[in-house]
């Protein structure tokens, strides 16, 4: 990547397999010696990987590979021979939308990251925020609806649990079986245990009340959640990504009423607006890859 501008310059794909840490580390290491033998001018690499990273770069624990316990940062640096950053795939995509993207020209922003789950980064003063051991931002698992879904991280009622394309599906099902005659029913062929979120958001596309309806409930929760977090961080901006930014306004809109209902003083604070993400999948990569350069090569 460009560091000035943040633009891609070259791009390569590889499965990590979810199963076998070593393997994974093996993909990436394979994936960067790659590039870097076809350019003479790498001098960092940054990588955004999911799940706790700690600030030395040891990923504590990653939901969906096997990394426990390992030192990702130092196994990946001494294969390469370059300086290496670690940085979880939330952060790293905020600073990506921070630098380059719709946190533009903002001191201080929120990205949430609403896919399956939710997810988020903190930019604040200017910097990314990492608290004291690496491991800040992560919104998803407040605890919003006490016995409410049981949520991946072992409680229940978390705020990704009501709020993100998790609970669209969830609410989508309840209501395909209540309504065979709706377009949610229709779309999955009357089996209602096929809507997903995605089915929900086409649903609510095609101008389904009963999608429409599931859409702007989550987007409400999703808006509530914000409010809070907007109490406590202060941004002059927050950038909304995930797969269900798909849905635009459709979402995104209840999120900004209820955001507005939720957050303390709505009059007497500064609009802050609820925009959506520009980088899609990038914004990771070009995080991780600007905060290399930033931290290991350009200080
Ligand atoms: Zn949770």
């Amino acid at each position: 990547m460009d560091v000035e501008v943040g633009e891609i310059l070259d791009r390569r794909l590889a499965e990590t397999p979810a199963t076998d840490a070593e393997a994974s580390v093996q993909a990436i290491v394979a994936v960067a010696r790659e590039l870097m033998a076809e350019r003479d001018d790498v001098v960092a690499l940054g990588v955004g990987a999911a799940g706790m990273v700690q600030l030395d770069g040891v990923m504590r624990f990653a939901p969906n590979v096997a990394w426990r316990e390992f030192p990702l940062r130092e196994r990946i640096q001494s294969a390469v021979g370059i300086p290496t950053l670690v940085e979880n795939d939330a952060n790293a995509a905020a600073w990506g939308e921070f630098r380059f993207g719709a946190g533009r020209g903002s001191s201080d922003m929120l990205l949430v990251t609403v896919g399956t789950g939710i997810g988020g980064g903190i930019v604040s003063g200017g910097r990314l925020f990492r608290g004291a051991y690496g491991f800040a931002g992560e919104i998803g698992h407040i605890i919003v609806e006490p016995g409410g879904p049981l949520c991946g991280c072992g409680n229940q009622g978390c705020w990704e649990q009501v709020a993100s394309g998790r609970a669209l599906g969830r609410l989508g099902r309840e209501a395909a079986a209540e309504h065979p005659q709706s377009v949610l029913s229709e779309l999955v062929d009357g089996d209602p245990s096929r809507v997903t979120g995605f089915i929900v958001t086409t649903a609510a596309q095609r101008s389904d009340p009963i999608a429409i309806e599931i859409m702007s409930k989550v987007g409400r929760r999703l808006g509530e959640g914000i409010a809070g977090l907007v109490n406590i961080l202060d941004p002059d901006v927050v950038v909304v990504g995930g797969g269900v930014i798909d849905a635009g306004e459709l979402l995104l809109e209840p999120a900004r009423r209820a955001f507005v209902e939720a957050v303390e003083g709505p009059e007497h604070r500064p609009n802050v607006p609820l925009v959506p993400a520009v980088m899609g999948n990038d914004a990771g990569a070009v995080g991780a890859a600007e905060l290399a350069w930033r931290e290991l090569v350009a200080t």
